[in-house]
């Protein structure tokens, strides 16, 4: 009688891992392949693209089942963590020869890939963090962690509650973060959830039972202590990030990431809408690193160096005395070209020290990850006798003091280099306990050495044996084989069965010939296998214990990394600044923002590349005199790059780079506000108008009198009229509210703003200069004092080449407009063409009587439309249009 396919004791094995993770794809390793059956299998083949077939086909319940064959495997398991999914991979963890088909093989889930604990850290990009977050909700407030197992950053920090739901600094700090999957409390309120849902969409989000967020490990005591303050919800978010990693990855969790806290005030904010309109780190093209800042600032040599780059831009310093530090070290290296040239060479050696440990941690850790790492090791004294020598003068007062390469990892290396050979192979995935050889270097285990002694001895004796008993029997065709079952024989062929010795045992017969043993072959065939064997399983004892070793000194390894990190940041600033003649700005707790000659550090870029020059400008704004510079003017001018200019060149001073500008004097800045452009959230249902105005919102609630505001046509997404009174009515108020008042560069395309300035005493106008040559409209990008000419536009459609009836009546109708006759609901009175020009004052809102129903439609159409975006062949067919239907209305005869 068969047993059902379901009871065997295999599939009764698969069931009993599968229950522990249940919210897995099982990876069950059986041989070369991993197998998912049933609900899995059936879920996992198409995301997969591999065959559904079943395991028992001629059953009448058959099982379902797929597979990947393991050397592949981490291809698929990304796949699927990619999507969101959790793999759990579950291994053999006992050589099947030991059991040699007795029972079955013992087998554990070693590692459970989720979207935020990635396991492998191959392939990851370098320069960024892949973080798994938690957020812990206490009566008052709010925690956040978030950890990089493959680098071991783990930092945390907290919020007030606002008014009982997540705090929105907390959400901005989430989405600054940008990690891959989130923990929450499986009893956090609902409403939390829905928040984290609406605000980050893509992020995953994994429920914990609540007692992982109870109670704050042991560890972080220390941590609470050095900070001073109480233990707070980010150490209870801490230590739910650590219970996840410890359920998921118990190797990695062994490692025990040091806790960094932090407080949110300790650095600038950055918010989402200003990363991306800056073009921090990903381009609004192609959401790429080409053409953003980062990649414009990033010279670094090694993964740890960009990495922490990209952490000084992410987080701009606020504090006079942290910045000057890190210009000192800017300046000391940027002035010394054959120093910085000693540490570039020194650390292009230095590799992914932090992953490749994340690596030699992992279940599958295999001798060439110790191998990696050594390398690696071994480049670090280079960097330790530059910061000895060069750096020893460098760095009394610039040194970073933090910057100090731990001596004891000189033995690490050597341990690394006396046990493991100079190019171990690669070997298959998950094979312990197999019988893989040769890793471990001769020498460094005398006992090791003896058993591959006597292996190597015993082969040559049976390689003798040959010629021995060829001579002995006088049978000259005998021949020494090998086959795995059987073992080593003596082949006879038939016809010399009658030369046999009698001491010859019969072992196995073939068609043509017989095999036998001897006594003595028989001993000296177990002596060979036996301690092949025995070799091989010391082999993987002393690379366990290295191993072990090396893991031992993690911390060690993690405070060389740091330095480098920190050193090679350093150097990358020095190098784009000497290279590219930035100067280091001066900063001081004051509020005005001079620069003189500033340049756009990746517009510049992009220009040189094309031969072209950029034109360098000024900025001069200050509370005391002028706070808000208005500038006007058309599209094309230059005046969204300047605007991003300036503020790029305040992120970067704060970071403690130099800057691309002739001088600079900048009184820190608490924050960058943007609202540039129209916003991509259409996606998420609201209206690119609606944005707009949420970001303005938010700015004139958060902005202080320190902050620096780039509003790049505010307004724009709604009618003329509405939207030119919303931009007026907010600079005016940026000028005016007490307790703002802070630098803001405004661009508008709406002239009437310009008027602002005569009344504001701390409102100035400028704009970029154009000229016209040979008929053709030229941008100089210069800026200079003063609004731009309103009819500015009228002026490109007629270089355009409109007709001269069209722009004469452009002309009168523009006039009329700024003449301002407007009825009682802010719509302008149209002229009869060819009467004179009204001359009375601009008043927005002045009293007229109503409008016929036609004059209502080609009004409509006039605010609907937008002279800036129309050609001027759509302006003329407008202007047709226009008309017609005033004449067919009966208003134009
Ligand atoms: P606007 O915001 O007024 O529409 P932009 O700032 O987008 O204009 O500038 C338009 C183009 O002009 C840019 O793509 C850039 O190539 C060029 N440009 C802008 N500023 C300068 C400058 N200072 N020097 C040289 N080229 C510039």
């Amino acid at each position: 009688m068969s047993t059902p396919a379901r009871e065997t004791p295999m599939m009764r094995q698969y069931l009993a891992l599968k229950a522990q993770h249940p919210d897995a794809f099982l990876f069950y390793r059986m041989g070369d392949f991993y197998e998912l059956f049933l609900d899995d299998a059936v879920r996992a083949a198409p995301l997969l693209e591999v065959t559904l077939t079943s395991r028992d086909k001629g059953s009448p319940d058959p099982i379902p089942m797929c597979g990947v064959p393991v050397h592949a495997a981490d291809g698929y398991v990304k796949r699927l963590s990619e999507k969101g999914y959790r793999v759990a991979i579950c291994e053999q963890t006992e050589d099947p020869r030991s059991v040699g088909g007795r029972r079955l093989v013992r087998r554990e889930v070693v590692e459970v890939i989720t979207p935020g604990l990635v396991g492998d850290p191959q392939g990851l990009p370098a320069a960024r963090e892949v973080a798994l977050a938690a957020i812990a909700i206490r009566e008052a407030d709010a925690g956040l962690a978030a950890l990089d197992a493959s680098t071991g950053h783990f930092r945390a920090t907290s919020a007030q509650l606002e008014h009982g739901a997540l705090p929105k600094a907390l959400l901005d700090e989430l989405e600054r973060i940008a990690p891959r999957e989130c923990v929450l409390a499986d009893d956090a309120p609902e409403t939390a959830l829905t928040l984290l849902r609406a605000r980050l969409p893509q992020l995953v989000i994994s429920r914990a039972p609540a007692a992982s967020f109870a109670a704050a490990p042991q560890q972080f005591a220390t941590a609470s202590q050095q900070l001073g303050g109480p233990p707070g919800a980010d150490l209870t978010a801490a230590g739910a990030v650590l219970a996840y990693l410890a359920a998921h990855q118990p190797s990695a969790a062994k490692l025990a990431p040091p806790l960094r806290r932090y407080a949110l005030s300790d650095t600038m904010v950055l918010d989402a809408a200003t990363r991306r309109h800056l073009e921090l780190f990903e381009s609004a093209e192609d959401r790429t690193r080409r053409g953003t800042l980062i990649e414009r600032i990033d010279e670094t040599l090694t993964p740890l160096g960009a990495r922490r780059l990209a952490h000084w831009l992410s987080y701009p310093l606020l504090e006079l005395g942290a910045i000057r530090e890190r210009q000192n070290g800017v300046a000391w290296l940027a002035e010394r070209d054959r120093a910085r040239g000693r540490l570039r060479a020194a650390l292009a050696s230095v590799r992914d020290l932090e992953r490749q440990l994340a690596k030699c941690a992992r279940p599958g850790a295999e001798p060439r990850d110790l191998a990696q790492l050594r390398a690696s090791l071994a480049a670090l004294p280079r960097v330790r006798a530059w910061l000895a020598s060069d750096a020893q003068t460098l760095l009394p007062e610039a040194a970073p003091a933090s910057i100090t390469l731990p001596e004891p990892l000189a033995e690490l290396a050597q341990l690394l280099q006396d046990a493991i050979v100079d190019e171990p192979r690669a070997l298959p995935r998950g094979s312990r306990g197999a019988s893989e050889t040769g890793f471990i270097r001769v020498g460094f285990r005398p006992e090791l050495d003896a058993l591959r002694e006597a292996a190597h001895k015993g082969r040559e004796w049976i390689a003798g044996l040959e010629t021995r008993e060829r001579e002995r029997t006088g049978i000259a065709t005998l021949k020494v084989r090998y086959q795995p079952v059987f073992g080593y024989g003596l082949e006879v062929s038939k016809s010399q069965l009658t030369r046999v010795p009698s001491d010859y045992e019969r072992k196995q017969t073939l068609a043509s010939a017989e095999r036998f043993t001897t006594r003595e072959l028989r001993e000296m065939e177990t002596q060979v296998l036996g301690a092949n064997d025995r070799a091989a399983a010391l082999e993987r004892e002393v690379f366990e214990s290295v191993r072990q070793l090396l893991l031992a000194e993690a911390p060690r390894i993690r405070a060389a990394a740091d330095a480098v990190a920190e050193i090679d940041a350093l150097q990358s600033l020095a190098e784009v600044a000497r290279r590219d003649g930035w100067v280091r700005p001066e900063l001081d707790g004051g509020t005005q923002l001079e620069l003189r000659a500033g340049r756009h550090p990746v517009v510049e870029r992009v220009l040189q590349g094309e031969g072209a020059a950029f034109v360098a400008n000024d900025t001069s704004l200050d509370p005391a005199r002028t706070r808000v510079l208005l500038l006007t003017g058309p599209n094309m001018s230059g005046k969204s790059t300047y605007l991003r200019q300036v503020a790029l060149i305040t992120l970067l001073a704060q970071i403690g780079s130099f800057v691309p500008a002739a001088s600079a004097q900048i009184g820190i800045v608490d924050r960058i506000f943007t609202r540039v452009g129209a916003s991509d959230r259409l996606a998420q249902g609201q209206s690119t108008f609606m944005v707009e105005m949420r970001e303005t919102a938010e700015i004139l609630a958060q902005a202080t009198p320190r902050s620096l505001l780039i509003l790049d046509e505010i307004g724009r997404g709604t009618s003329t009229f509405d939207g030119l009174s919303i931009a007026w009515a907010v600079a005016e108020h940026i000028h005016d509210a007490p307790g703002l008042g802070a630098r803001t560069l405004f661009a508008t395309h709406y002239h009437e703003l310009a008027d602002l300035a005569v009344a504001k005493a701390g409102v100035a106008n400028a704009h970029f200069e154009v000229r016209e040559a040979k008929g053709e409209v030229l941008f100089l990008r210069r800026l200079v004092a003063g609004p731009a000419s309103r009819s500015y536009g009228i002026e490109v459609a007629r270089l355009a080449g409109l007709p001269v009836a069209v722009i004469t009546r452009a002309r009168q109708l523009l006039a009329q407009l700024e003449a301002g006759e407007f009825d009682a609901r802010g719509r302008p009175r149209l002229a009869e063409p060819g009467s004179a020009p009204n001359t009375s004052q601009l008043s927005l809102f002045a009293a007229a009587p109503p409008r016929e129903p036609g004059e209502e439609a080609v009004l409509a159409e006039l605010r609907a439309s937008d002279p800036l975006r129309t050609t001027p062949l759509d302006a003329l067919a407008l202007l047709e249009r226009l008309q017609r239907r005033l004449a067919s209305s009966g208003d134009l005869a």
